[in-house]
Parts: structure tokens; C-alpha cells; sequence
């Protein structure tokens, strides 16, 4: 993975600079998923010279892992699960990593109890204290579901499924503190990313694919970007090399905001501020993820990562999350207002033919990995079919199958 100075990348000006300094077909802003992945096509796919930058020390974005002082290995920006149902993703990124079976579970800590979320049978009998069967339980939920004639919101999602006090109980303090707003302020997005069930199935994620790469996210995003034709720059903002660098067509996956100088605003991100811990003990908690809705307590979540990676090791590592309004931008936040602000940004990069905006920051949507990763391919395609080049056989992608993972878009694709 060559990483190279800012001396030998730069010397010259943007898309028509020095002639002497190197010239990049492709100027990519961000080795998080979007960029990494497009790097990665554009260069064994395309024959492109590519120069992926960003600001932070490291590649992988808010995927990157890696081991702490202690030895553990964590994941810097909160836990990352990959799951997906499309079979394609899995196998493009298979190119890169193998991978380890994990099926994500997580507990919420209610009153006295510590049961599974999403809510499910178990979660329900032991609130309860019944021994309900399957058929008795969603009786009891359609009992105390009230009912809504336009879903529209976060609390109207859950409100209509499971009834006020377990919506009060699982998700209006757990929301109110992740996002600084009320449930029935956001878009019902959010709240339905999390299934109500009445059966045992006590797995975070219902997704066909559901596992970690076995070696890390890093390890799989440095096989990624191991191509002689990507060149990288690690701890470089993108104004340091806008100017400097020599090349024909721009893909940004920061914040779309912030590219055009909040010309319109600033488009609301919430933040988390992570604090991580190594404990002198071999395991911390039951599963991977305990969620604290309670909204007396700071934090939302707690993670123990032995049980994402796997790793024996005789300490352990785990990691608090506070949510925050200021600092990296994590999650974009749905809600009409912001998805108008959006759209205003959005035609802005429609005229602005030399860039194309890509990735979770870039197109302003709460996307999993896996959808980015779809999203990068998909941008890749047509990037191919418009130059109408020849990929390199064995590297073609195939066509979206109209999977769960949706590609609505890279903004102004060249
Ligand atoms: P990012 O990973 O954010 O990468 C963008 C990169 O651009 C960053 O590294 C940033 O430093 C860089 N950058 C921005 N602006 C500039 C600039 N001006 N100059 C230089 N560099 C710049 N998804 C899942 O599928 N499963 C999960 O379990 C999961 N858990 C998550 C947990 C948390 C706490 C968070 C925050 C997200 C989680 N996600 C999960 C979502 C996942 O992180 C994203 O889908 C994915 O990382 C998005 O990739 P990206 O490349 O679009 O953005
Ligand atoms: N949520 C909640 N209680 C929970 C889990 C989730 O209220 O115990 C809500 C909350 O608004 C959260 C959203 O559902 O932001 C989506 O949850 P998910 O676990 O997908 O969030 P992420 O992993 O993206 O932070």
C-alpha cells in the first residue's frame, strides 16, 4: 500500500497545474468504504491512477480496528458488524478478507433486567414475568399496539408495533439522547432499522450475511488499496491538497456541507464521543453489545469487542458511547428539514461536473457498510460503461440485483 509525501504528490494545481508534478485520474477524498472501494475499481478495474487522501491517521474510516496498548483489538469508532443480503457484496469483499461467522446479539438493561433488543418473545416474558408462547405473544403486542393511519415518524413506528410503555421503556430515551431529538421528530428510518419480533430470535440483524472479516477491517481495506496505481496520503485534509495536486475528476465522501462551505447551512451530523477502557478481567459483559435506554444514563451503548473479534486475551477491552452534537460527523440525522437542506446541496453537485459526491457524509444518507459498498460499485459501473473501457477480466461487477442494498446515489457522476 504505497503512501507517499506530500512532496512527491503535489507541485502542481489542481485539474490543470504543474506539469512536472504527477498527474491522478482520480483525486478520491476519503479511504473509508466509499473511497477505498473506488479506489480499489477504478485502479485493478479501469487501469486508473488514483490518489486517495484523508485527514485522519489511518485508512478504513469509522471501520478501522486495530490493537490497544493493552494488546486487545478494538474498533475506534464504535462497533462495526458487517451484514448484508447481497450475496455480491460478500463476494466482491471476499477478495480481500475471509471471514468469521459471527451472529451479532444485543441486550438492553430495563428496570432490573438485562433482555434481548430487538424485543422478543424472551425479552416480553421476562418484563412480565409469563411464559407466553409465540402465537400469545403477538396477541399481547396487538393488544397494546396502537395504531396509527400515517406512519411517519420514529415514534409512530414503534408506538404502532408494540404499544406506549415498551416504546417508552426501549426506545424514547435510547433516541432522545442518540440523537438529541424526540422519536416523532425523526423519520421513521431510523426506529424501523430495529424489528419488533415475537419468536426467540434474539440476532440483532435478520440478514442472510452476517459476519466480521476474520482478520479486521484494516487488514481488509490495506488487501483493498494494494494496487502499484493507488498512491495515499494519510493525515491530509483535502483543503491542504486541493490546490497541489494534479488530477482529472474528484470523488469526495466527506461531508457535502462542508465541501461547498455551508453556502446554505450547516446539514445537522450527530457525533459520538467514544470513551475506551481495558479492564483487568477476562470478559465484561454476556454479549458484544448492552444497550442502557434509560435516559438518566449518559451513554447509550457499551461494547466488549473479545466478542466481535474473537481474540482470547486476559484483559478486555470495552468502549462507552456519548452521544454529542459536536465533533466528527458520524451519522447524518433524518428528518424532512435536513433531507430538504440535502436536496439544496445535492443540485449544487449536479452542476458541479468535476466532482461526484459518494458515501455516507457525501450523500447525506444513514447507510450500513455494506450499501456504501454498493453504492462505490455501482458508481464504478457506470464510471466503466461511460468510458466504455474493457475491465479487467475477472474484476467486472455485476449489475445491481435489486437487493436490499439500494444505490440511490452518487451525486453527479462524470
Ligand atoms: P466514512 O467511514 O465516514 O469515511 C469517510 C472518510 O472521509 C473519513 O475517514 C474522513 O476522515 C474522511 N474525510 C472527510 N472529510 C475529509 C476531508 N475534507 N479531507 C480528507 N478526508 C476527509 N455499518 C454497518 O454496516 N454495521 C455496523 O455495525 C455499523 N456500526 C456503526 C457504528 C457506529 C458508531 C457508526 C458511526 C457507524 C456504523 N456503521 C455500521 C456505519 C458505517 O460506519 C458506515 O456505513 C461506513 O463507515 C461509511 O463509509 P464511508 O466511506 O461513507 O464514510
Ligand atoms: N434504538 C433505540 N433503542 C435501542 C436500539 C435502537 O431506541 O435499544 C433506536 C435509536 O433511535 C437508534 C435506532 O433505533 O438510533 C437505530 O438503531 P441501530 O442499532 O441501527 O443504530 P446504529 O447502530 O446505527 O447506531
Amino acid at each position: 500500500m504505497p503512501q507517499i509525501t506530500l512532496g512527491t504528490a503535489t507541485g502542481g494545481s489542481s485539474q490543470d497545474g504543474d506539469s512536472a508534478a504527477p498527474f491522478y485520474d482520480y483525486l478520491i477524498v476519503g479511504a473509508g468504504f466509499a473511497g477505498s472501494v473506488l479506489a480499489e475499481r477504478l485502479s485493478a478495474g479501469l487501469g486508473k491512477r488514483v490518489l486517495l487522501i484523508d485527514r485522519r491517521e489511518h485508512i478504513g474510516g469509522n471501520a478501522y480496528d486495530h490493537t490497544d496498548e493493552a494488546g486487545v483489538w478494538v474498533h475506534r469508532y464504535g462497533p462495526h458488524i458487517f451484514h448484508t443480503n447481497a450475496e455480491r457484496i460478500v463476494q466482491y469483499l471476499s477478495r480481500f478478507t475471509e471471514w468469521r461467522p459471527y451472529e451479532h446479539r444485543v441486550l438492553a438493561q430495563v428496570d432490573e433486567h438485562r433482555v434481548p433488543i430487538p424485543i422478543n418473545l424472551t425479552t416480553l416474558n421476562t418484563l412480565y414475568g409469563l411464559n407466553m408462547t409465540e402465537p400469545q405473544a403477538a396477541d399481547f403486542l396487538a393488544s397494546r399496539a396502537q395504531p396509527v393511519s400515517h406512519i411517519r415518524t420514529s415514534q409512530d413506528v414503534v408506538v404502532s408495533q408494540v404499544g406506549r410503555e415498551l416504546y417508552e421503556k426501549f426506545f424514547r430515551g435510547y433516541t432522545r439522547k442518540q440523537w438529541g431529538l424526540d422519536p416523532s421528530e425523526l423519520d421513521k428510518s431510523v426506529t424501523s432499522r430495529v424489528p419488533t419480533r415475537t419468536n426467540s430470535d434474539d440476532r440483532y440483524f435478520s440478514d442472510t450475511f452476517q459476519m466480521m472479516p476474520r482478520d479486521g477491517y484494516t487488514r481488509m481495506f490495506e488487501r483493498m488499496l494494494d494496487h502499484p496505481l493507488i498512491d495515499i496520503l494519510l493525515g491530509t485534509d483535502f483543503t491542504a491538497v486541493r490546490h497541489r495536486v494534479r488530477y482529472g475528476h474528484l470523488v469526495y465522501s466527506g461531508p457535502i456541507d462542508e465541501y461547498f462551505d455551508y453556502c446554505f447551512g450547516k446539514l445537522p451530523y450527530r457525533s459520538l464521543r467514544f470513551q475506551h477502557e481495558t479492564l483487568n478481567q477476562l470478559q465484561f459483559q454476556a454479549v458484544a453489545v448492552v444497550n442502557y435506554p434509560d435516559e438518566a444514563v449518559p451513554y447509550t451503548r457499551i461494547t466488549e469487542y473479545k466478542h466481535l473479534t474473537g481474540q482470547t486475551h486476559p484483559l478486555t477491552s470495552i468502549s462507552y458511547e456519548f452521544p454529542c452534537a459536536d465533533g466528527d460527523p458520524y451519522y447524518p440525522v433524518p428528518r424532512p428539514e435536513n433531507a430538504e437542506l440535502y436536496k439544496r446541496y445535492r443540485m449544487l453537485a449536479e452542476g458541479t461536473s468535476h466532482v461526484t459526491f459518494l458515501g455516507r457524509l457525501g450523500t447525506y444518507k444513514y447507510y450500513n457498510m455494506d450499501q456504501v459498498v454498493g453504492q462505490a460499485l455501482a458508481l464504478y459501473q457506470r464510471i466503466a460503461e461511460a468510458a466504455s473501457e474493457t475491465p479487467v477480466p475477472g474484476c467486472e461487477v455485476e449489475p445491481n440485483t435489486g437487493s436490499r442494498v439500494e444505490t440511490s446515489g452518487p451525486v453527479s457522476a462524470p
